[in-house]
């Protein structure tokens, strides 16, 4: 069974008295452990589709479908579950906190949970820092930090509740392209060492080659699926 499944999935927006066909019935099964790029021109729906799995969005028609159960079908406890400790998002934009350090950062979802002691807290911030090789840059504020190294912080706080899924939205958009080839390879090494499941949107060629499969999207539906070996 898939981890996520997507079946005949659209999303229609309404701009004015124009209508929008984001999507326009995505079949899409993900399973657990892949790591997998989802690409395409700007406007073919890559935002559209992580936002909808993230539960940032909702289908206008179809099914999201998670461990074989229906999104729509789950309770709202269910549903809030699944996004606070089953998913986590990366941005484009980083997003850190200015007047937080990085390890500050990345403490925050654990904070905002209450139910770890600051010593807990600090061990579980630090493991997921030094994954991303930024051990010594703990006490740092992001504005002391290289862009590569603001999007390491965000995949560690991304990491830190130890989601199954960490999905990313041109997470090296805004990298020069030795930087990102970095960002790719740390998560990529996170994806074979952890098992977390990453699926990650770019129109950077170069980073599809890290993926194990790229799904290509043009006009709302996928033009290609390509798979290989590893
Ligand atoms: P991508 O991420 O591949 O650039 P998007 O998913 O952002 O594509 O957008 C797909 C299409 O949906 C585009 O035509 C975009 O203009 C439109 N769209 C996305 N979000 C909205 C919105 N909130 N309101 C209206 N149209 C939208
Ligand atoms: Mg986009």
């Amino acid at each position: 069974m898939p981890l996520l499944e997507m079946c005949k999935v659209t999303r229609q927006y309404t701009k004015g008295n124009q209508v929008v066909h984001a999507l326009r019935g995505v079949d899409l099964a993900i399973d657990k452990g892949a790591f997998l790029s989802i690409v395409g021109p700007s406007g073919s729906g890559k935002s559209t589709l992580l936002n909808i799995i993230g539960c940032l969005d909702a289908p206008s028609s179809g099914e999201v479908i998670y461990n074989g159960q229906p999104l729509r079908a789950m309770s709202e406890n269910g549903l809030a579950d699944y996004r606070k400790n089953h998913i986590a998002f990366i941005f484009q934009s980083f997003n850190l906190i200015p007047v937080l350090t990085v390890r500050e950062n990345v403490e925050l979802p654990l904070v905002i949970e209450r139910k770890w002691t600051r010593r807990q807290m600090q061990d579980k911030a630090m493991a997921v820092i030094t994954a991303v090789e930024l051990g010594d840059m703990a006490d740092r504020l992001p504005k002391e930090l290289s862009g590569g190294q603001e999007q390491r912080v965000a995949i560690a706080r991304a990491l830190v509740k130890q989601p199954l899924v960490v999905l990313a939205d041109e997470p090296t958009a805004n990298l020069d392209s030795k930087t990102a080839e970095n960002v790719i390879s740390i998560m990529q090494r996170l994806n074979r060492e952890q098992q977390t499941t990453f699926v990650f949107s770019t129109h950077d060629r170069m980073m599809e080659q890290h993926a194990n499969r790229v799904v290509t999207l043009r006009d709302g539906l996928i033009a290609s699926d390509t798979r290989k070996e590893s």
